[in-house]
């Protein structure tokens, strides 16, 4: 329910091997959430979706997604408890046909059910329907970054994590992806946790947002507040 926080992070440390990365990151996601994490290059995003995701061991800290602790746990556990990420650099299988990338992101699910469940993510994503049986390598880069989300979304996801999904594509597109985005979370009442370095556009869809700095949180708030905020205006947004 709204109001209900589905994932706590508290004081969470990572990086990798002896070089710390995240220096006690805190932060709370309620359900149906979408919640952006800013910050510039090297600040911290991709490390703390790879801890989360339990592509990278957690030192210090915790994390809970409803209830239970999910530092530590590996990839695959947490896929079929609802966790999903979605990669910086979409990952998508350039050998394969849209369709095909789409049934691999259902693989913890049975095959009928996957089947019905492509046509109505596809309805989030009309252009990735023209091209269902192209290969994705030739997909451009916006088409490819909705293909990353549409597979994420066919492991029925009940958070979806989503690295830079602005990077790389044309800003027409960047506005077609982030208003489906708005538009599944308002219809699936998904939650999400969305990383960018766009801050305009995330802050845009998001509902909370927090700012990240060399691996820790230095301002948080309402997006609209943080949106109108002169300082992140000038380090984030350029004016
Ligand atoms: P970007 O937008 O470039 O992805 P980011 O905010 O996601 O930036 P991270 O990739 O999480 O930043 O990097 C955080 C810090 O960890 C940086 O100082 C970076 O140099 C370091 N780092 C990232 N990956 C590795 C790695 N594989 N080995 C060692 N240090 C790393």
């Amino acid at each position: 329910a709204p109001g209900t926080a589905l994932l706590t992070v508290d004081q969470l440390s990572a990086g990798y091997g002896k070089i710390r990365a995240l220096h006690g990151i805190s932060l709370t996601v309620q359900a149906a959430q979408i919640v952006c994490v800013l910050g510039a290059n090297g600040a911290g995003k991709t490390t703390l979706m790879r801890a989360l995701s339990g592509l990278l061991p957690v030192s210090e800290g915790t994390a809970c997604f409803d209830g239970q602790s999910i530092a530590n746990v590996p990839t695959e556990t947490l896929v079929r408890r609802g966790i999903v990420h979605v990669p910086q650099g979409r990952m998508v299988f350039a050998q394969l046909s849209v369709r095909e990338n789409l049934v691999l992101g259902g693989f913890t699910r049975p095959a009928r059910e996957v089947r019905e469940h492509i046509d109505h993510v596809l309805d989030y994503f009309p252009r990735l329907k023209e091209r269902i049986g192209s290969r994705a390598g030739t997909l451009s880069g916006g088409e490819q970054q909705m293909l990353a989300i549409a597979r994420g979304l066919l492991a029925k996801p009940r958070l979806l994590m989503l690295d830079e999904p602005s990077m790389g594509v044309a800003p027409i597109m960047k506005d077609s992806i982030f208003a489906a985005l708005r538009e599944i979370r308002d219809r699936e009442r998904l939650t999400l946790l969305i990383v960018e370095q766009d801050a305009d556009i995330a802050l845009d869809i998001a509902d909370e947002g927090y700012v990240i700095e060399t691996g820790r949180v230095v301002m948080q708030g309402l997006a609209s507040a943080l949106a109108g905020n002169e300082d992140i205006r000038r380090a984030y947004l350029g004016g």
